[in-house]
């Protein structure tokens, strides 16, 4: 069994044809306007907007920052209620805030936070719930409305891998108070690096507007602390571009993951989540799979280091678990985090991009099988 020639990564950036860019950067160069809220971050915004069915919409520089700066808008304090399986991200922008985080576990099958173990960590200071749609799979997210109203908490989703998804017909933001989205290049719709913050409250654009340019209200008003956190125009270009490829992109995404599916499904010890409900449009963002030693033979670091071998950089999403992180470590914790400790040890998401062949993920999933039955080449 002979390696890939070239490394196949975990993801590759969709890029546009370059004369498309070309062509927009000359639009740039003429318009002389290269960032602070320039022509083609208007557009954007304004496709976006559309795209996602609500003018409650603003652009940032990143994912992360628009986070942050979105709990920052919504005036929270005390505590929170998250994930410990995501992005370390995830948790970095409670600490900008302030907030001290406070981990529940997730449920076994799509891995988002457990509805049923919050209930048990809600206290005085609690004041919002901070979820992931964690590789696109949805929360809860009737669960998580309830629980919300019930005990009067904010609800917050770190939607970064969600772009796309779509619950019977609506998309994923439209539940929550407030939802992330990243447009890093890793991620499937991209905008080399970017985010984007949908709300319910209308009234929220204008602060977070503010917040994003230093709290600027006009040239001699600074009304709240803000930063910098504002997307320039080759980001918002990108933007542009890619938005016309978002259905062909997700539609390849769905080859290549059923074409795992049907190869992988077969062999012992490695397993798929189950189909989503009929009613989720998914985004084929991730491939995540578990591996369970005592059936495959093999554990998942072995697996994972035997597949670079063959050139192949498979990645351990989520793993460690944030709350395993040196800042975070100190934290108590009531829920002892089982499920969450149990998936990060098996996890393994395989790679995924545009470019990526079925063929060559026929091969990749020869070379595990050629793997598991120990001719593994360490
Ligand atoms: C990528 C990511 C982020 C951060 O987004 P950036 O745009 O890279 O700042 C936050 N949360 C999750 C779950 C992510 O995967």
């Amino acid at each position: 069994m002979k390696p890939f020639e070239k490394p196949v990564f975990v993801t590759r950036p969709f890029l546009p044809p370059i004369s498309d860019f070309c062509d927009g950067l000359e639009e740039i160069w003429d318009n002389k306007l290269l960032t602070n809220n320039g022509p083609l971050v208007q557009r954007l915004e304004k496709k976006l907007a559309d795209f996602m069915g609500t003018k409650n919409i603003t652009l940032f520089t990143n994912g992360t920052l628009a986070l942050q700066l979105g709990l920052q808008g919504l005036d929270l304090s005390g505590e929170v209620i998250t994930t410990p399986f995501s992005f370390v991200a995830t948790t970095h922008v409670l600490y900008w805030n302030k907030l001290k985080p406070v981990f529940c576990d997730i449920e076994p099958n799509w891995f988002t936070i457990d509805p049923d173990r919050i209930e048990a960590l809600i206290n005085p200071w609690t004041t919002a719930i901070l979820a992931v749609h964690v590789f696109g799979y949805p929360c809860h997210v009737e669960k998580l409305e309830k629980i919300a109203k019930k005990n009067k908490l904010m609800l917050i989703y770190d939607a970064a891998h969600a772009f796309g998804v779509r619950i019977d017909g609506k998309t994923i933001a439209h539940f929550g108070d407030l939802s992330m989205f990243s447009f890093h290049a890793t991620k499937f719709f991209h905008t080399l690096e970017g985010g984007m913050l949908v709300f319910q409250k209308e009234m929220l654009k204008t602060k977070f507007n503010y917040l994003k340019n230093f709290g600027f209200k006009n040239e001699t008003e600074v009304l709240m602390p803000g930063t910098n956190a504002k997307m320039n125009e080759m980001q918002a270009l990108m933007g542009l571009l890619l938005l016309d490829y978002v259905d062909k992109m997700i539609e390849k995404r769905r080859k290549i993951f059923f074409a795992y599916r049907e190869c992988l499904s077969n062999l012992p010890g490695i397993c798929f989540s189950p189909e989503l409900n009929a009613l989720v449009h998914y985004n084929y963002a991730y491939v995540p799979i578990q591996i369970h030693a005592d059936e495959f033979g093999m554990g998942r670091d072995d697996l994972y280091q035997s597949l670079k071998r063959f050139n192949i950089y498979a990645r351990r999403y989520f793993y460690p678990l944030i709350p395993d992180f040196v800042p975070y470590r100190a934290l108590s914790n009531s829920d002892p985090l089982l499920t969450a400790r149990g998936v990060s040890e098996r996890i393994l998401t395989l790679p995924i991009y545009d470019d990526l062949s079925v063929d060559d993920v026929y091969r990749l999933c020869e070379i595990i099988a050629y793997i598991q039955k120990g001719k593994k080449v360490f």
